[in-house]
Order: structure tokens, then sequence, then C-alpha cells
């Protein structure tokens, strides 16, 4: 970068150097600033260093770039010209606030300072201009607070503890019962704790002050929260923070001042209603910190008519001008309103939906757009359960519903208690339960199933961290009470303890003492409209991995066009049928094993039947039994003792057996294929059963599309024995009833060598469905059963970017797959002159990313569990009108 390089970008007084689709050099925050300057809305003015800077100072091994300083300084002047007021002026002193502001929100996690250029003969001669000591020196207070915590590393506890024992001196409850003789004598007290904890004294020299908090948001950057938000949030490929720095404008200038975040929509609900929280006489971080509740923006409307009236046309004039929902921040010092900030807003998944389908509907987007809106993850919080309404609820108290859903779970009162009770007790769920949340606490939100705080509003840290992540959420619950040394709580006077249940529900914001049962949720309204968009652009087909009719019609709700893998092993687990399927395993012989598969045969085949009327008309994968046999046996004595009891049979006996079975690698033991090749009246069994229910169902009147699967196949030889056999049970049972149905057989691809011999295979197989749990397993040589032992450190070290059993790893086990798509389809065409079906049926199916790499593979339909299903519809949509493009959507 040369001297001549452009690293800051001023805005402000209606121009500006940089505009809204600058995000990656300006940050979110500097860009939308220079627009909003741009387009005529009140910003105080300022400038943006840019993220080049910040990646500068990290290779520069923390040192600014010596051109960027002369650039700052002209900025610095000409904000003062603007303002008609300098940095550290005695008679007028210009104060600005530092602010970070990355190319994507990262809500919290790194710094601030506001009120910068107080000195003390700064603050002297901002008492006398505005006539009022009271605010410059509680500006003066916060300023060194700030600048000792965020920039000095100084505990921001001890400045706390100067401010409540000055307040119980003065035996009063608010800081803003203070009085400004008081505040300056906080002032004092404040710079004695600076001075300690840093050992020098506070700067008075406001260019100081201004250089060392632009490096410690650089810095902030690299910090712990940053960098765990990051990891969470899968945010990766950022150069860096911007900083911006901007005129301070005040809302703690007394009661015609005030403070304020909205959102142009409800970001819960999506209604097209004015949202959000404001609070008189406060200043910037107030309202977000939760640590007064504040007043719902509808009341500004009584409390400041004239300024509801100009912000209402702001909103108005942002969504037309982004066309997106906006979260704002404004600020009105007396009585002149001011934008700090618009971005846009984070929002839940049907929230999401319904702003996407109202503004296409409104013809502000067109629906290609709208379908782009959404993040298929987050329709997750469309199917968030809600409580369950046949359940006796008796709410204990009532917060203010933050993110909707409902979850119930035990109690932990730190984030630390959250990782330990997660590390200890991972299936039990957790409700996190603070006063109010920051930054600090994401890694225990992100355990947890729901967050209760005592403290906050709707745009507090917590409702927007939850909200994000459509975790259930209720904040500002005043009847809780934390006694956080003791490890107890009190809701509405009630005594709860760490590890007891709560329920809550963050629909309605009740809270509820105990475990209340919760339920599903359904398809409608703008769900639905949005999915039925969605599905104009999709090109492959979704479809569903369920084993039972009940699952089957869920998914079928949720838009399933057909199940793609119903694994039969989960059919056995029944109390009627596992002690059949224990006397197959026991048998001694082959007619022993016949006899015990006689038994479970019309089990089976009214499982068949069952998903068969299910999925009227649409096509059933069905596969073969697939686990290795010690699956279905106890491992423990007394669970051996019971079944050598059911059976009639010695438990020695069955501890034979158990020992008999026993493998060191059973994942790649004797299984899949293997069993139907060892035991093919197994496979026999189950064939007999899906064709006679196929039969059966077809006598009803239904559309009946079988598709049998081999599971585990690595050569063709396998496919082919077990095929012809598959084949002859099928023509008999045809010929005993009289009646063709019409089926197919094919094959799983989860063996490295079936994808890498795909030809050969296909010229056996009818479809292919890619089994990318095993594929992944296999290739990578990784058990899918111990991955977490050494995933999390593999992420830790960036060895692994995501795990690779979430999703598909693109770059390898892809390559496989790519290849067994294409020598398939190839061979297939030259063989039978058909095209091969192909899906995938692994935990991949239902997510997004690589859904997207499916349909670039050219597969026909991605198979995954109900509740995803609508999910990877969208990502389908996505994956079909990014054809070759980015996906652009909002996070
Ligand atoms: C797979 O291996 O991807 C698969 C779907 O089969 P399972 O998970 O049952 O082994
Ligand atoms: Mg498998």
């Amino acid at each position: 970068m040369s001297d001549s390089y452009k690293y800051v970008y001023s805005f402000g007084g209606g121009r500006a150097d940089g505009k809204a689709d600058m995000k990656a050099l300006l940050g979110g925050k500097g860009a939308n600033l220079a627009e909003m300057s741009v387009i005529g809305i009140p910003v105080p003015p300022g400038f943006t260093i840019t993220t080049e800077v910040c990646a500068a100072y990290y290779e520069n091994g923390k040192e600014l770039p010596e051109a960027s300083r002369p650039q700052v300084e002209a900025a610095i002047a000409q904000v003062e010209k603007e303002m008609g007021a300098r940095l550290g002026d005695p008679s007028d002193p210009l104060l600005v606030s530092v602010r970070s502001g990355a190319a994507l929100s990262m809500p919290g996690m790194m710094n601030t300072i506001l009120n910068l250029g107080l000195s003390d003969v700064a603050a002297e001669g901002l008492a006398r201009k505005t006539g009022n000591v009271r605010f410059a020196y509680d500006g003066y207070r916060r300023l060194i607070d700030m600048f000792g915590s965020v920039v000095m590393g100084v505990d921001h506890e001890h400045f706390e503890h100067e401010l409540a024992a000055l307040k119980a001196q003065r035996k009063v409850k608010n800081d803003t019962d203070l009085s400004g003789d008081d505040l300056k004598l906080l002032v004092e007290k404040y710079k004695a704790v600076y001075k300690k904890g840093t050992g020098s004294d506070f700067p008075q020299d406001p260019k100081d002050q201004l250089w060392a908090a632009i490096m410690a948001v650089f810095n902030s950057w690299e910090g712990h929260k940053a960098i765990e938000y990051r990891r969470i949030e899968k945010i990766t490929g950022l150069k860096g923070t911007a900083v911006n720095v901007q005129a301070m404008v005040f809302g703690n200038m007394g009661e015609n001042s005030g403070t304020g975040v909205a959102f142009t929509r409800d970001p819960n609900t999506g209604e097209d209603v004015f949202y959000g929280d404001y609070l008189i006489n406060a200043q910037g971080e107030d309202v977000v910190a939760g640590i007064r509740t504040p007043e719902p923006i509808s009341r500004l409307d009584t409390d400041m008519p004239k300024v509801y009236e100009q912000l209402m046309g702001i909103r108005q004039k942002l969504e037309g001008h982004y066309k997106e929902m906006q979260d704002i921040e404004f600020t009105v010092q007396d009585g002149t309103l001011y934008m700090l900030q618009t971005r846009t807003g984070k929002r839940t998944g049907s929230s999401a939906v319904r702003i996407a389908v109202e503004m296409a509907e409104a013809g502000m987007i067109d629906e290609k757009t709208a379908v782009r809106r959404v993040n298929p993850d987050t329709l997750n919080h469309l199917l968030l359960p809600g409580l369950d309404p046949k359940a006796k609820v008796k709410p204990v108290a009532r917060g203010i519903a933050a993110s909707p859903g409902a979850a119930a779970g035990r109690v932990v009162l730190s984030a630390d208690a959250a990782i330990k009770h997660a590390a200890a007790h991972p299936d039990e769920p957790i409700m996190l339960v603070r006063k109010e949340t920051s930054p600090e606490d994401v890694a225990g939100m992100h355990l947890a199933k729901g967050i209760l705080t005592a403290t906050g509003g709707k745009a507090s840290h917590a409702a927007v961290v939850a909200r994000g992540w459509g975790k259930p959420c209720v904040v500002g619950c005043d009847a809780l009470v934390i006694d956080e040394k003791a490890g107890s709580i009190t809701i509405s006077g009630q005594a709860v303890k760490a590890g007891d249940f709560l329920t809550i529900d963050g629909t309605t914001g009740d809270v509820m003492i105990g475990k209340v049962p919760t339920v599903d949720a359904e398809m409608g309204g703008h769900f639905a409209t949005f999915m039925a968009m969605a599905d104009k652009f999709r090109t492959m087909k979704i479809r569903t991995n369920a084993d039972s009719p009940k699952d089957a019609l869920k998914a079928r709700e949720f838009g399933a066009e057909g199940i793609g893998l119903c694994r039969t092993e989960h059919m056995f687990f029944d109390p009627q049928r596992i002690v059949d399927m224990r006397k197959m395993i026991l048998a001694d012989d082959e007619a022993g094993r016949k006899a015990a598969l006689d038994a479970l045969e019309p089990y089976q085949r009214e499982d068949f039947i069952g998903l068969f009327e299910a999925m009227d008309g649409l096509p059933v994968t069905i596969r073969l039994l697939d686990p290795p046999l010690h699956e279905f046996l106890p491992h423990d004595e007394p669970g051996q003792a019971e079944v050598a009891r059911q059976l009639g049979i010695p438990i020695k006996k069955v501890q034979d057996r158990v020992t008999q079975l026993h493998e060191s690698n059973p994942m790649l033991g004797l299984r899949g294929c293997r069993l139907a090749i060892k035991f093919p009246e197994i496979a026999d069994m189950q064939v007999r059963a899906i064709i006679d229910a196929a039969i059966a169902v077809k006598k009803m009147g239904k559309s009946v599309l079988p598709e049998i699967m081999i599971p585990l196949i690595g050569t063709v030889e396998e496919l082919s024995f077990l095929k012809k056999r598959t084949i002859a049970v099928a023509k008999q049972c045809m010929a005993k009833a009289g009646t063709e149905v019409e089926y197919l057989i094919g094959t799983m691809i989860e063996v490295p060598r079936a994808a890498l011999t795909a030809d050969l295979i296909a010229e056996e197989a009818e479809f292919f469905s890619f089994g990318t749990n095993d594929l992944t397993q296999m290739t990578f040589g990784f058990s899918r059963d111990d991955i977490t032992s050494f995933v999390p450190a593999y992420l830790e070290h960036k060895i692994l970017k995501v795990d690779p059993f979430q999703t598909l790893d693109a770059t390898g086990v892809g390559l496989l797959v790519e290849m067994g798509v294409t020598k398939g389809r190839a061979a297939r065409k030259a063989k039978a002159g058909e095209h091969l079906k192909v899906g995938i049926c692994g935990e991949h199916g239902g997510d997004p990313e690589s859904v997207a790499f499916c349909h670039k593979v050219g597969m026909d339909y991605v198979s995954c569990s109900p509740f995803r299903v609508p999910i990877a519809r969208l990502a389908a949509a996505q994956a079909a009108l990014a054809d070759g493009k980015a996906i652009s959507r909002d996070r």
C-alpha cells in the first residue's frame, strides 16, 4: 500500500467518501453511515478507518501503517470543522466515539469507547458550555471507566465498586440521583483506580486517547470473544474490523434527550410494525446493556411526538432504500434526532420468512431475492417446539418474550457452569439463567436450550444473540432474583436450585418451574407461501430418511417427495420383535434362523405397508439390514441374563454369542451386504416383506414405488449376488399373489471402492444413494462414533474448517461422490440406455452447503431427516438460483 493509498473514508454533512456496497472495506457500520449521509439522513460526522488497516496492523506486528496517520489527522480536522468544535478545546471540546465494525455484524464482540476527548480541562469546558456539570462529569467518569477497562485492561469492577460505594454513601439508588459534585468526586476516584491499575495518569491529550482507542479496537478483533463468536457463527475470510470515529451526540443531556434501538419490523414475528426500545436521558450502550429496563418505542410517540414522527419517516426511507428490514440506533440530543447506525436486522427464521414473503408481495423485492434472503438453517426456528397445549402450564412469572419457541432445561447460572454441565451430561438440556448476558457468555449461551435473564429489553445482548441462533429466550424477568454465590434463584419468591428444571416460552415470555412437555411446530401461513416460492426455483427432489409412518407423514407435510432411506434395523427394537430378532441371532442353524425370521416377517410386512400407504404415489427406498448383529444383543450381564430367561437358554450361550460376534472394528466387519451374503435368509425375509407389502398396498388402489437398497457394496460381485437372489424372491412373491409390482434394485455408495468402480456397479444398479456418513468415515479413516475425541482439536487448530460429518468435504469425499455420479451415469446409459437415479442419504442431505454440492454434481435428490426437509428444499432452491454464482444471503 503506497502513501497515497486511501486508508480513511469520511462521512457526514450530507456527503460521504464511501457507500453501502463497500462493506468489505468499511465494515457494515461504516458503509451504512456513509450511505445514510448520502441519502440525507441526519448522521453525526465522522470517518472510517478501513479493514485493510486492521489487516496491515496485524501484518506489521501491531503497528499502524505510517501513511494512515496523516489521513486520520486530516479526517479529524474535517469533523472538527463540521461540528465547529475542536478535540480538547477547553471552551468547546469535540467528543468522539470510537467503534468497531466488521463486514459482518458481531454484536458486542469488539470494543467501543465513548466520550473520547474529555480531560480535566475539557470536562470543565463542557460543563461551562452546557451549563450542566452533572452531564460533563458523568461523561468523563464513563470515559475513564471505558478507556481504563477496554483500552488498558483495568477491571471494570473496580470502577463499579467506587460507583456503588458513593451511591451507598449518598444513600441513593440510581446513578442519575448523583449530583454534579458527586460525579466530580467520582471522577477523582476513577482516576485513582486508573492510576492504580495502569501505573500512569489518565491521558489528558485527546489525541493520545484517540490513537490508543483505535489500536484497542483493532486488538479486539483478535480478542477471545470475537474469535469464539466467529467460530460459532462460521464467519471466515474477513480482513478485520474497521474503526469508526464519529462526533458524539448525547442522549443524556436531560429529559429532552434519549437514545434507542429499533427494528423497522418486528424481528420475532416479521410483522410490519416499528419495534424497539428507548431510554430517556441515557447514553449509548445503556439500552442494550440491559442495566435499565427500557420503554417500548411506541411510547416515544407520547414522550417526544415530533421525534417519533421523524423517526417513522426515517424508518420508511431506510426500508425503501435498502429494501430490507433495518436495525437502527438513534440518539436524541436536546430534541434533535441523529441516526447512529443502520444495518440489516437480525431476525428469527419465522420473521425472515414473513418479511421475505411480504416484501415480495408488496413488490419491494422479486421472488428470487425473497428466496435468497432466508438462511436455510434459520428455518429451524419455524420448526421450533412450543409448549404442549395439553400440558398443565402454570407460569410463575412473565418476562419479555425475546426469542420464540419453548424450552425446558436444567438451570445453570453461568456460562462456565453450562460448559461443565454439558461436558458431564451431554444429553441433558440446559437453561442458562443470568441477571443479564454479556459477550463473555456466548459459549454458554450456545450450549443452552433456552436463556432467561432478569433484566434487559428486546434489544439486549441476550435477546439479540438468542434470536440469531433460534434459541428460546425470555429477558427482563423482574420476578427473577439470582444469588450467584449461593447457586440459587427465586422466581416470584419460589426457590429454584442449579440443576432443577425450568421451562420458558420465548413466544409469550412465560416462565414455568419444572419441565413442561413441548410439541413440534407445523407448516402453514407465510411459511407455506415461502416454501412454495422456493419450490419454483428448485430442480432437485427432496426425500426424507424415515422408518415409521408417523415420521414419513410429518416429512410429507414438510414437503418430502419420497423416502430416500428407511433404515430397517430400527424396526426390530420394538419389545415384541427384539425377542425374535435375538432368537434369530442366537439360532444354531439356518432352520432356527428361519423360524425366528418367519415370526418377524408379518411385523416387517406391516411396517412396509404403513410406509407405502403414507407415501402413496411417492418412491420409498428401503435398505436391507445394515448394522452388525451384536448391536441387537445386550452387553451387560443383567441384560444378558434377561435375554437368556426370555429365550429359555443358558446365559452362557448368550455370552458366548456376544463374544463370537465381537469385532475389533465393527464398522468394518460383518455388516451391510456382508450380512445378507452370509445369512441370505435375512435378506430374503425382508425382500418378501417389501414385495408382499407393495402388492397389498397396490391392491388398496394406491400407487407404490418400492426401491430395494443394498448397503455397503464395495464390489459389483456383491451386488450381482444379492440382486439375483432379490429378483428370485420377488418373482416368487408375485407369482404367489398373481400380481406384478414394479420395483427397483439399487445400492448405497458408501465404501470408497464403490465410488471408484461406480461404472462397474452401475451396470447392475438401478439407482445409487450416497451414504456419505460411511463414505466420510472410510475416506478420512475417522471412526464416526469416536470423532469427539479429536475433531474439536482439529477444528481449534484449523486442521479442519468444519466437521466433515456435518458438512460434506467437497475436496476429498466430494471427489469420490462426483466420480461416482459421473462414472455411474455414463455406464448405466451405455449398458441400459437409462438415466441412473442418484441421491444422497447421509446426514449431509440436510446440510445447506452439502445440498449445494449435491446440486452441483447433478444429483436427482437429497434425503434428510423430516425436520430438515424444509431446510433442504430452500437450500436446493438457492443452489439452483446460484448455479455458478455465489449464494448471497444475510447472516
Ligand atoms: C450412510 O452411511 O451415510 C448412511 C446413510 O447409512 P448409515 O448412517 O445408516 O450407516
Ligand atoms: Mg452407512
